[in-house]
Formats: structure tokens, C-alpha cells, sequence
């Protein structure tokens, strides 16, 4: 069955060269059950590696069943030890954390039994060492001798020829040792059992040879019991494990060391846990309040939910078009009249009409009745909340009824023809707000800009602003003539419809700017349109100048239907109320292609776009990364020494070395993916704890897949690394070290 001739091996230590076998000859056959013993040194366990295929030899021959072993290459060597050597160790190799049934049926697993047969045959050879009553306990809980059965019991699952044993009584007392060689020589009637022992007394009963080996040579070689020949039977063709055996031993191993694997899941969900938040944190800061605090120009009212639309053709929104963005995702309201948002108004007090309050107007949906000090927050467009200034002498009370102008800038308000410049509206507080300061002093229903604007806002009175008259210019010519002085619009319904009259220093303005008479501009017709800012719209219509002296107020008069005309085409501007900057954000990004947009509160143009990363994010990334590298590594490093001596245990009973990356691969998945599904649970439990930083908002759904795969990569890198290094040493060398 196995013949060795001229077998030597010499051991390269760092200075010297070791002998370990020198021209050895020797023939082993089935059914012989063979002691090898001698002083220590003398090449016992060298001699059983080799024959075993766990060591290479430097010169002669190996022949197994006649065929020369010399060129295998380290996948056949492993395919001959699979197929033919069940292994016995002196420190009892078995997997501590597996029951024995569990040691045996992985033997049986590794073998390719079918997995019907598997328990069947386990039991049997777990009652065969005398272990059916020990069958379910871990093996860690065992007695050396009993460990020692166990042990033989799998290196019979094996069902292979040979069965090598090095010491196996070795720590063993004698009683036990000698029930362990009786065991073996049972085993020993169809197989050839090599068993190494330098207590040969102990043997001597049961063994059909002996041979003693001293200095690397033998010395001695005594048959007993010349052995009937067994014909030697086809070992089992080798096999890959099935996918799912191999997902079940991950399984198991995920699971029989508990205190590891729970290390490894706590730490895979703090790291992604960390990974996801601050990628959240990246897309959330740009959007940390962006409003109130800056002052800006073309829109005083900027807060956080405002987002203003025009639309790229310049005309003006169709009710089909407000109902559609009125309908976008993230939208909660729309306010047609916008420009009134940017409109101070002055909230009159009632005991001291020259005291009261005045800046630009907040919404209510964007405050909460806990910042009320009392009352609720307005719930139609009548109803007003606002706030009692500390250095005040009176107070505002709920239910009392007070106006709120708009027109012209505040201290206009006492000039003799108010009624005429201002609307006027009366509002019920409430609710009040008290201190002296906050970022906003009135609050209104959205309603109010919508209801008032499209109902009741009479032409007459209140249009004729400061703001909506700056807005237009005459243009002749293609030339734009205007002047940005604060003068309005008058309303006269005598005047003949699409008659506007100019005030006379504007006609002189705009005849020395073209360097023509006076009465020559009465002649031209001139188109009558907005200022040609962007955010305004645009509107032309042809329109008459005649001179007159009529007043000092205007500088254009009208009748209302030329007004209406002019301006109730519909809205050219409006405001889509979202719920901050970040919904602010994905609404501009949906609008873009039709649209301009805006977002006052950070003056932004365009879209800035979540998922770009600045350069403070980048840093982070990379410290948080390479910080989660090294500990990761750690854990990583410290599980798969722990698994170490299991690892040795499953190649020596035949598991390839394709088949443990296998199934550290897939426990690297399953550790990702279980830590990954936490992570988002945890994540998800932030989100509803964190009131001001709601986390799952800020990651897109694409990231978690990103991170997920980034993840397991990274996991996968760091264990290669380590197997890497498991699997470069030979078996013997690291069961050696063990
Ligand atoms: P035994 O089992 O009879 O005690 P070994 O076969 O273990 O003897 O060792 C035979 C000789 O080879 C000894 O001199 C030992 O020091 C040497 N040897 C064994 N293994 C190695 C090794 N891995 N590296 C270097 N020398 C070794
Ligand atoms: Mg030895």
C-alpha cells in the first residue's frame, strides 16, 4: 500500500541543516497496525508526516498504491491526505466549540456523505469509541481520553485507508491510554494504523510491528503478526462541499463563539452606524439654518422652506401649472402673490397707533404652538399671532383685533391720504408671543397672501406700491428707460383704457436721455413693461404717454381695467413653501428644467446637491475610515487566531483550502449583512429620537448600497489578508506551532 524508498528530509533551520529522515525503505500494508517508536529526536513524527503527505520529502520515492508521489502538486498532496489518512494527535486536535457529534459530523460533512446518512453514520461511530452517553457535549468539556475517542472516532468517519497517530496516549494516564491503543488496534483489521509512541510497553499488546528509528534511520523493524493481505479498496473520490454545507458551518461558527462574534457585530454596527451618520452630517450641514440670519436685498423674507419659482419662458404660471407644483412631492404650499412676502407691513397697537410692530411676515407653518407663549397659531387668513416687544407699554391680548397695513415704507403711514397708499387688514390675535426679540414678531396664515391677494386687494389702494411700480419701465426702441426713484402708480378711471400718463419729469427724463423734444416723446408709443430682472417677469403691452401736471404723486396714471391688464394675468413669481432647506434642495433639483429657481435663505441659484463632499467631509471620511480600518483589523485578526487550531483541525480532516475561504468569505457576508440590517435599525432609531437631525433624510438609498458594498469589500481585504497567512503554512507546520 505505501512504500518508501530512500526517503531523506533534512530540516533548514537558520545556520545548520537538520537531519530528519536519511534513505529510509519501508513497505506498510492494510491491515497491519504498525508502532513506531524511539528517542525523541530520532525522526518519529517526521517520518508519519511524510507518510501522511503533511510534509514534502527531499530525495527518494513515495508510492501509494504503487504510484510515485514526489510531483504532486500541494493540491494533489492535499487530495491524498483527504482521501487516505484520518489523523490522530497527541493533543487531541478537535474543534473545542463543536459538540462531538457535531466534530464527527463534519468529518462526515468534509467526506461528502450524503446528509440524510450523516447522523446515522456519526452515531454509530461515536458509539463505536464508546461515546453515545458524551455524544452532545461540547467537546471542550471533555476528558483527554475521551477527546482522544473522539478524535478516532472522525479520523474513522473519514473512512480512509490509513490511520496515522502521533502520541496519542501521550497525555493520556495509562489506564485510559491503553483502553485509546485497543480502540485503535479494533480499527486497525481493514486499515493501516501507524501509531508513533515512545511508551512502546503500552502498545506491545496490540501492535502486529514494531519499528524504532534512532538518528533519523531505522534501526529496528519487527513484523508479530505477519498480516493476511486486505485488498486494498478504492478510496472516495474527492468532492467540494455543497454551498449550503458550507453556509452551514459559518453559520456555526458564528454561533458557537458567541463572545467573538458578538465583538465582531458590535463593532461592524458602530462602524456603520458611523459611516452612515456622517455622511448624513455631510449633506445635513449645509442645509443647518441657512435663513435669518443674513440680510438680503431682493428678498428680506428669506426663511428656510422658501423657494421661489419663475418660470424659463418668462410668462406667467397657468392654474394647470400652479395645481402641478402645488402637487410636488415635499411641497406643502404654494403662495401665489409672492412679492407680498418681501412687503413690510406695520401691525398697528391698538392704545398707541405710533408703537407698533413692522418688519417682513412668517408663516405658520413653520412654527410650532409650543414657541406660542400663549393661544394657538392662526388656522385661517384672519387670524394673527404676535409678539408683545418687552420695552412696549401696552400689550396685545388674545382675541383683540387689530390691522395690518401695506404700502409704503412704515413712516409713510402718517402722511394725510393713508387709505389711499395702504391696504388695511383686520386680524384676530390668537396667539401670543412675548421677549424681545425673535426671528420673527407677526405670524400669519399662508392663506392670507393667497386669499387676500386673489380676492379683495383693490388696485386702487394697494398695488400702487413702491415695489410692483419700481417693477416697470418704458421701453422704446428696444431701449429701456426708467428711473429707479420710489414713485407709483396712480389709478384713474377717467383716463381712457390703455392710456397711461406720465408725470412730467419723467417725460423731460426720458426726452433728454433720447435728446428729443418733449413733445415729440407724446407722439411715440412706447411698450410698457416690467424691470428686466430675472425674477420678475416680463409683460409688454403698448401704451400711450401724454404729459400732465396732475400731481406730485405719481408718476403714472392709469384707469383700473389697464392696470388689472397689466397685472392679473397671473402670478409670474410665486413661493412654494417646503419644510426646510434640505426638502428647499430636492424640490429645486425637480423644478430645473423648466423653472428658475431660488432659494433666499442661501441665495442659491441652482441647486448645490446633496452627495458632494467638501473637503472638511473628505478629512473626516479618511480619519474615520482608516480609524475603523485598524480596529476592524484588530477584531478581525484576533477571530481568526482564535479559529486557528479549527482551521488546522478541518484541513487535516480534509477540508481544502477552497472550501474554508469559502466559508470565511460567506461569514464575512453574514457577519456584514446582519451587522448592516442593525445598523439601518439603529439608524432608524435615531431618526426618531433626533428630533433636529433626522439621519435618514440626508442618505439616499443608493448609499446604503455603496457603504454596504464598501463594507463587506474591506471586510473581505482584511480577512484574505489573515488567511492569507493561515493558509501559506503547511499544515504540519502550523499544527506544529499550535
Ligand atoms: P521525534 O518525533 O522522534 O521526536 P522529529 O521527527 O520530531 O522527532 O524530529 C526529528 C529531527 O528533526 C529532530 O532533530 C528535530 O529537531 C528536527 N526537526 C523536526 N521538525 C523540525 C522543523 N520543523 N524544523 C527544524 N528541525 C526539525
Ligand atoms: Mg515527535
Amino acid at each position: 500500500m505505501i512504500r518508501l524508498e530512500g526517503i531523506s528530509k533534512y530540516y533548514n533551520s537558520d545556520a545548520n541543516v537538520v537531519l530528519g529522515l536519511r534513505r529510509v525503505n519501508l513497505e506498510l500494508n492494510l491491515g497491519e497496525f504498525v508502532a513506531i517508536t524511539g528517542e525523541s529526536g530520532s525522526g518519529k513524527s517526521t517520518l508519519l508526516n511524510v507518510i501522511s503527505g503533511l510534509d514534502k520529502y527531499d530525495e527518494g520515492e513515495l508510492f501509494v498504491n504503487g504510484e510515485e508521489t514526489s510531483y504532486f502538486s500541494v493540491e494533489e498532496q492535499e487530495q491524498y491526505r483527504k482521501q487516505y489518512v484520518g489523523f490522530v494527535f497527541q493533543n487531541y486536535n478537535i474543534i473545542d466549540s463543536f459538540t462531538v457529534l457535531e466534530n464527527v459530523m463534519a468529518a462526515l460533512m468534509i467526506q461528502g456523505y450524503d446528509p440524510k446518512t450523516r447522523k446515522a453514520r456519526a452515531l454509530e461511530l461515536i458509539d463505536k469509541v464508546g461515546l453515545t452517553s458524551h455524544k452532545n457535549h461540547r467537546a471542550s468539556k471533555l476528558s483527554g481520553g475521551q477527546k482522544q475517542r473522539a478524535v478516532i472516532a472522525r479520523a474513522l468517519a473519514k473512512d480512509c485507508p490509513i490511520i496515522v497517530a502521533d502520541e496519542p496516549t501521550g497525555n493520556l494516564d495509562s489506564k485510559t491510554g491503553e483502553m485509546v491503543m485497543a480502540l485503535l488496534k479494533e480499527v486497525a483489521k481493514d486499515k493501516l494504523v501507524i501509531v508513533v509512541t515512545h511508551n512502546y510497553e503500552q502498545a506491545a499488546p496490540y501492535v502486529t510491528r514494531k519499528i524504532r528509528m534512532y538518528d533519523g534511520e531505522i534501526v529496528e523493524d519487527k513484523v508479530f503478526h505477519p498480516t493476511d493481505k486486505v485488498k486494498p479498496t478504492e478510496p472516495k473520490a474527492p468532492v467540494n462541499l455543497a454551498i449550503l454545507d458550507v453556509f452551514k458551518m459559518a453559520l456555526m461558527s458564528i454561533f458557537r463563539m458567541p463572545k467573538k462574534s458578538i465583538l465582531v457585530f458590535i463593532t461592524l454596527l458602530f462602524a456603520m452606524v458611523g459611516v452612515n451618520s456622517l455622511y448624513a452630517l455631510n449633506n445635513y450641514v449645509p442645509f443647518i439654518s441657512t435663513g435669518g440670519g443674513s440680510y438680503n436685498d431682493l428678498f428680506p423674507n428669506n426663511f428656510d422652506g422658501r423657494v421661489i419659482v419663475t418660470k424659463k419662458d418668462e410668462t406667467a404660471f397657468t392654474q394647470t401649472e400652479l395645481d402641478a407644483l402645488l402637487n410636488k412631492s415635499d411641497v406643502i404650499d404654494l403662495i401665489h402673490n409672492d412679492f407680498l412676502l418681501d412687503q413690510y407691513y406695520y401691525v398697528t397697537d391698538n392704545d398707541d397707533p405710533y408703537n407698533g410692530i413692522e418688519g417682513t411676515p412668517y408663516l405658520s407653518t413653520y412654527v410650532k404652538s409650543e414657541e406660542l407663549s400663549s393661544g394657538r397659531l392662526p388656522e385661517n387668513k384672519n387670524e394673527i399671532v404676535v409678539r408683545n416687544l418687552g420695552w412696549k407699554t401696552s400689550t396685545y391680548q388674545i382675541n383683540d383685533v387689530i390691522s395690518i397695513h401695506y404700502g409704503f415704507e412704515y413712516y409713510e403711514i402718517y402722511e394725510s391720504d393713508i387709505t389711499a397708499r395702504y391696504e388695511q387688514f383686520d386680524m384676530t390675535v390668537v396667539g401670543i408671543l412675548d421677549g424681545d426679540y425673535g426671528l420673527y414678531d407677526v405670524v400669519l396664515h399662508p392663506d392670507f397672501f393667497n386669499q387676500n391677494v386673489t380676492n379683495t386687494i383693490n388696485p386702487n389702494n394697494f398695488l400702487a406700491a413702491r415695489y410692483i411700480s419700481s417693477e416697470f419701465s418704458l421701453v422704446y426702441e428696444d431701449v429701456s428707460y426708467y428711473n429707479n426713484s420710489q414713485q407709483s402708480i396712480g389709478i384713474n378711471d377717467t383716463l381712457p383704457d390703455n392710456q397711461i400718463l406720465v408725470h412730467p419729469n419723467l417725460v423731460n427724463y426720458v426726452a433728454t436721455m433720447m435728446a428729443v423734444e418733449e413733445a415729440e416723446i407724446l407722439t411715440k408709443s412706447f411698450v410698457w413693461t416690467k424691470l428686466p430682472g430675472k425674477f420678475v417677469g416680463e409683460k409688454e403691452t403698448t401704451v400711450t404717454i401724454a404729459n400732465t401736471s396732475n400731481s406730485e404723486k405719481y408718476a403714472y396714471w392709469m384707469n383700473s381695467k389697464t392696470y388689472l391688464s397689466l397685472t392679473s394675468e397671473g402670478p409670474y413669481q410665486i413661493t412654494l413653501l417646503v419644510k426646510d432647506a434640505f426638502d428647499a434642495d430636492k424640490v429645486m433639483r425637480g423644478l430645473s428644467d423648466d423653472y428658475h429657481t431660488i432659494h433666499p435663505a442661501s441665495y442659491q441659484g441652482e441647486s448645490w446637491g446633496i452627495g458632494g463632499l467638501s473637503f472638511l467631509t473628505v478629512m473626516a471620511f479618511g480619519l474615520l475610515g482608516g480609524f475603523l480600518y485598524i480596529i476592524i483589523n484588530l477584531v478581525i485578526k484576533s477571530v481568526i487566531q482564535s479559529r486557528k487550531k479549527d482551521f488546522v483541525i478541518f484541513r487535516s480532516i480534509g477540508a481544502s483550502k477552497k472550501d474554508l475561504k469559502r466559508m470565511l468569505v460567506i461569514e464575512q457576508v453574514i457577519y456584514s449583512f446582519v451587522s448592516y440590517i442593525l445598523a439601518i435599525i439603529t439608524l432608524f432609531i435615531m431618526n426618531t429620537l433626533i428630533e433636529d437631525f433626522k439621519v435618514m433624510r440626508f442618505i439616499e438609498i443608493g448609499f446604503y448600497f455603496v457603504s454596504y458594498a464598501l463594507f463587506l469589500g474591506a471586510l473581505l481585504l482584511i480577512t484574505r489578508k489573515f488567511s492569507i497567512r493561515l493558509f501559506g503554512r503547511s499544515v504540519i507546520t502550523t499544527l506544529k506551532s499550535e
